[in-house]
């Protein structure tokens, strides 16, 4: 029906030449929601569902974003244990179609959802971030086993290209593989990742404001462990995200 719908939407000439020429077998469906995408703007996911991915902002913590059931501006966990990150910004949770899209784009490689991706971190940046930052780096993921994909640096390289500000993407580099994250009890996620990161020519990070970024955040021992190595030579790390739990 709503697939209907939308063909209804279309200019009627427009209309006209897709039943003609039945070209509707050449239009995509929005990976999402399956509506035909007939506008110049949509790729892979349609203009609707585009437009309900919305920047939250509920009260959080002002360190690590957590949401807060109080009106303390610190979460318990930062008071306890401050993280060495400035300051950690996430666009939305991650629930419903922003999930569904990180889960597409990692998992199911379809790669052109990077652009998506890129233009929500480069809305929260300039709706939230308010420092000057001097280089992006991203948090190094595990490569895939049929081909170089890597889709945190994928994003991170076109937001530098957008900023105008310097990409260091070899600085923090893999070289453990790990299990996911999630699920892990907290001593067992510290140990999946001991030793699974490290630094190249950290001097180029020397003095440096630098932005993390990562696809999510769940208990932030990632982001955590790549921050720290990253704080013995920066002078600041922001972490941004897609999406936190
Ligand atoms: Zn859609
Ligand atoms: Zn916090």
């Amino acid at each position: 029906m709503e697939k209907i719908n939308r063909y209804f939407n279309i200019p009627y000439v427009l209309r006209r030449i897709i039943r003609t020429a039945d070209l509707s077998i050449f239009l995509s469906e929005c990976r999402i929601c399956g509506n035909l995408l007939v506008l110049d703007n949509e790729n892979i996911i349609c203009s609707e569902c585009r437009a309900s991915l919305i920047m939250t902002d509920d009260s959080c913590c002002r360190i690590c974003s957590c949401p807060l059931g109080n009106d303390a501006d610190i979460c318990g966990k930062c008071l306890v244990d401050p993280p060495p990150f400035q300051k950690h910004l996430s666009f939305t949770p991650y629930k419903g179609l922003i999930k569904k899209l990180i889960l597409l784009y990692k998992y199911g490689q379809v790669e052109g959802l990077k652009h998506l991706f890129t233009s929500l971190l480069l809305e929260l940046y300039k709706e939230k971030c308010n420092r000057k930052i001097d280089a992006i780096i991203p948090v190094p993921q595990d490569r895939g086993r049929k081909r170089e994909f890597s889709p945190i640096m994928e994003i991170t390289e076109l937001m530098s290209n957008n900023l105008k500000i310097e990409h260091l993407s070899d600085v923090l580099v893999k070289v453990k593989k790990t299990v996911p994250q999630a699920g892990l009890g907290k001593s067992r996620r510290l140990k999946n990742l001991d030793g699974a990161f490290k630094l190249q020519n950290p001097v180029r990070l020397e003095g440096k404001t630098v932005l993390l970024i990562d696809d999510v955040y769940t208990t932030g021992t990632t982001v955590r462990k790549c921050a720290g190595l990253l704080r013995r030579f920066a002078a600041e790390v922001v972490v941004m995200t897609l999406a936190r739990t």
